[in-house]
């Protein structure tokens, strides 16, 4: 499993060398936009369907949620480096001991997720969706990954063109 301390750094070089020229490309700025409405969209379907809500209500449980530790070591440099270029002002120490290093007591720090933490149903939520309502959230999360990998794959693209350093993340 990576060490997430060690991909903040790395995503915070690639950032300071190359964001402000990341972010001067339309074709980038425009691809991160779509991605954030995506994200949106999938916030407000949480919103409306109660899941929000729900996860809320299992955070303050006190045996937490499914935002575990070890959520924090499936992150890569890429999706990190995102958020940074989202304006995300990544976490310098863990807030809840025991749970993902981007948990805080309002909840997720992050804007760009990792797939398991947009778009996993536990058994309660299941029960609380049901079947017809699960498939249109997930065909909404769905849109909002594939949006995530469009970014990655330009930022790839972008470091290959211009940097000797996209190889390896
Ligand atoms: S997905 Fe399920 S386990 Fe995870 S926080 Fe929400 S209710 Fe809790
Ligand atoms: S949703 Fe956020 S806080 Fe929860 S596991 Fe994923 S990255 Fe960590």
């Amino acid at each position: 499993m990576a060490d997430i301390n060690r991909l903040i750094d790395s995503a915070r070089g690639l950032y300071s060398l190359y964001g402000e020229r990341i972010l001067d490309d339309e074709i980038i700025v425009n691809q991160i936009e779509v991605y954030k409405e995506d994200i949106g969209r999938t916030i407000r379907m949480m919103q409306h369907a109660d899941i929000a809500a729900t996860c809320s209500d299992c955070a303050g449980q006190g045996h937490g949620s499914c935002c575990m530790q070890d959520v924090e070591g499936w992150y890569d440099t890429m999706l990190i480096l995102i958020n940074l270029l989202m304006g995300v002002e990544l976490p310098e120490s863990r807030e809840i001991a025991g749970h993902c290093l981007f948990l805080g007591n309002t909840g997720c720090k992050l804007i760009a997720r990792y797939f398991f933490c947009v778009n996993y149903l536990c058994p309660r939520l299941m029960n609380l969706l049901g079947q017809t309502k699960a498939h249109q959230f997930m065909t909404v999360a769905g849109r909002e990954l594939f949006s995530g990998w469009i970014v990655e794959q330009s930022l790839r693209k972008w470091l290959n063109l211009h940097t000797d350093c996209a190889n390896g993340y």
